[in-house]
């Protein structure tokens, strides 16, 4: 469902353990949670070695990682030598002394999948360093949102903006709405701790897979004009009049006339180029396929596209928009 560097997700849903154990319910031996990030392991303190027997008691089939603090570059692209080699995601707690590009360099130079983890510290911008992140070369970008309550998703909807790496969000999650809250907001993926209930890990997990299965965009935005992220930009229809799609284009740094030509150019010969009936005569201006428009669904049948097969036309749309 999921692909992060070499890892194949089942589904959006991680177990970061703070402990270097997790027991057989909550890996899930029936692979329920899609990644499972054994931590913290200093590696000033531990070997590569160690880390290895740790990682191989976990009981499951899910996607595996190990969370790794302390330690020089030197420690840090051995342990990322041996993520590679078992095709485990390599995390890093965020500050180090070195910077962002060395920590990837010396990971992605092993060739690892590399995570970066970091917790917002008072009211900081992280967007900075999440750019930093994703031109560094960075696979993911873990935000510890835990603590944030409400101000969680603005969290995600800024760094996601700020143009990021892939986002897995760690927050107090009991509830289907609370992991959508993150996940139009930007998230890529949720993460709960290892004290999370197992039973409700298993079926967040096949809710989210069931979830894609149905909308094909699991993650999507809401409207810009809904508060939505960036991403939402594919919901809008061409800025004829004063709306917050004009501050969204703004922080884009293109101008209206730019974001039509974009859009008409991003959908020429495509499903999406469709919509005689529709308010801007194609699919390409339609709004998300929650809310309801017997216009954009008589198109929508007329061309033979499936409500799922058109979200994921319009995430295509989103990425390539927002492309630099
Ligand atoms: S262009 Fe349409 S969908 Fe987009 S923000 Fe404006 S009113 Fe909302
Ligand atoms: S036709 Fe319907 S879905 Fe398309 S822009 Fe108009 S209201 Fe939105």
């Amino acid at each position: 469902m999921l692909k992060i560097g070499y890892l194949e997700l089942n589904n959006p849903l991680a177990i970061a353990s703070a402990s270097q154990e997790i027991s057989r319910e909550l890996g899930g031996s029936n692979g329920s949670p899609g990644l499972i990030i054994l931590g913290r392991f200093d590696l000033h303190q531990v070997a590569p070695s160690a880390v290895r027997s740790r990682m191989e008691r976990i009981p499951s089939r899910s996607a595996l990682g190990f969370s790794t603090f302390g330690g020089d570059l030197d420690d840090l692209a051995e342990a990322a030598g041996m993520a590679a080699e078992e095709g485990w995601l390599l995390e890093v707690e965020l500050p180090r002394a070195e910077g962002i590009d060395e920590v990837v360099g010396a990971a992605k130079g092993e060739g690892a999948t590399l995570s970066l983890r970091l917790r917002p510290n008072g009211l900081d911008d992280l967007s900075p360093l999440a750019r930093e992140a994703r031109e560094g070369g960075a696979d993911l970008l873990h935000l510890d949102l835990c603590g944030l309550g409400p101000a969680a998703p603005k969290v995600v909807r800024k760094v996601s903006d700020g143009g990021a790496p892939p986002l897995l969000a760690m927050a107090e999650v009991g509830d289907f709405e609370a992991a959508k809250d993150l996940l139009s907001m930007g998230a890529d993926m949720i993460s709960l701790s290892e004290r999370a209930d197992p039973e409700f890990v298993g079926w967040l997990a096949g809710a989210l897979k069931r979830f894609q299965e149905l909308v094909g965009w699991y993650n999507a935005p809401k409207h810009i004009c809904s508060g939505g992220d960036l991403r939402g930009i594919a919901f809008c229809c061409p800025p004829v009049k004063n709306c917050p799609l004009l501050a969204a284009l703004k922080k884009m740094g293109i101008s209206p006339r730019e974001f039509i030509e974009k859009k008409i150019a991003l959908t020429r010969g495509t499903p999406l180029e469709a919509g005689d009936g529709t308010c801007f005569g194609s699919l390409a201006w339609c709004c998300k396929i929650t809310k309801p428009c017997f216009m954009r669904d008589a198109v929508l049948v007329e061309e033979g596209i499936a409500p799922d097969e058109y979200m994921r036309l319009k995430k295509k749309l989103a990425e390539d928009l927002l492309k630099a």
